[in-house]
């Protein structure tokens, strides 16, 4: 019991000095309620049920029952993936998918699953991408890569969660196919003088199955196959599942949602 007592006390005796030296002088400000702020009061939000499920204030982009938020990046007709069982299945034959919706900067959940039985290797297993913003039918704007990434060898900046052709993950937080996969994003969005120059880039957060795995990255341009990233100036942007022309299995997606920041 003496001991335990003992122990208690220690912080307080650490502590200590650090009043002291707070102790009141003619130079220091005494009020504690002047660094305090009441206004504005942040809008409550009710947070989602369980982990991954929508807040109240989600623009909720599928839920597993159809793609009515969402149409085809080539021509804008209604979108064509196949929906079952609440998932949505890629269909490489009628190519990228996009929300109707534009956005700037936002917070985004988004789920994916790469096949258990899924063949291939290198950046033809499981091929997808998250297009933080599209700027064209194709793969043009801004792509966090989804690949299957668990033993799967491929340049680094090209493993799931890298921005594509330019950062690496901090880590590989991969599950093993089969698995659903999250990730959770914080766009801000590149923003252009009137006159198209870039007046300040994009930036990208990302959590890959709770994992930090992109901090803060600043983003060099567009996100290309070949050649060095660039900006083109844009305004508000649809977000675009890429449809990746290889001959791997599909994967599938459920729980998308998304909380504009602007
Ligand atoms: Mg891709």
């Amino acid at each position: 019991m003496k001991r335990r007592i003992a122990i208690a006390f220690v912080p307080l005796v650490f502590a200590l000095p650090t009043w002291a030296q707070t102790a009141p002088t003619a130079a220091q400000p005494t009020d504690p309620k002047a660094t305090e702020q009441w206004e504005p009061v942040p809008k409550v939000v009710m947070p989602g049920k369980q982990d991954g499920a929508p807040p109240a204030d989600a623009v909720v982009l599928f839920d597993g029952r159809g793609l009515d938020q969402w149409e085809a990046s080539k021509d804008h007709s209604p979108a064509r993936w196949k929906v079952h069982d609440g998932v949505v299945t890629v269909d490489k034959a009628t190519g990228n998918i996009q929300t109707k919706r534009r956005f700037k900067n936002y917070q985004l959940h988004l789920e994916w699953q790469v096949p258990k039985d899924i063949t291939g290797e290198g950046q033809a297993r499981g091929n997808s991408g998250l297009f933080a913003a599209s700027t064209g039918p194709a793969d043009e704007g801004y792509e966090i890569q989804i690949l299957d990434s668990w033993n799967n060898k491929t340049y680094v900046n090209g493993q799931a969660a890298s921005v594509y052709k330019q950062t690496p993950p901090l880590a590989n937080a991969m599950r093993p196919p089969g698995e659903w996969q999250t990730y959770d994003v914080i766009w801000t969005a590149p923003v252009f003088a009137a006159d198209g120059t870039l007046k300040s880039p994009a930036y990208v957060t990302l959590f890959h199955n709770g994992v930090l795995v992109q901090n803060h990255t600043e983003l060099a341009g567009e996100t290309v196959y070949i050649g060095k990233p660039k900006y083109v100036a844009y305004a508000d942007a649809p977000i675009k599942l890429q449809a990746h022309g290889d001959h791997s299995k599909p994967i599938s997606f459920r729980n998308i949602w998304v909380r504009p920041l602007d």
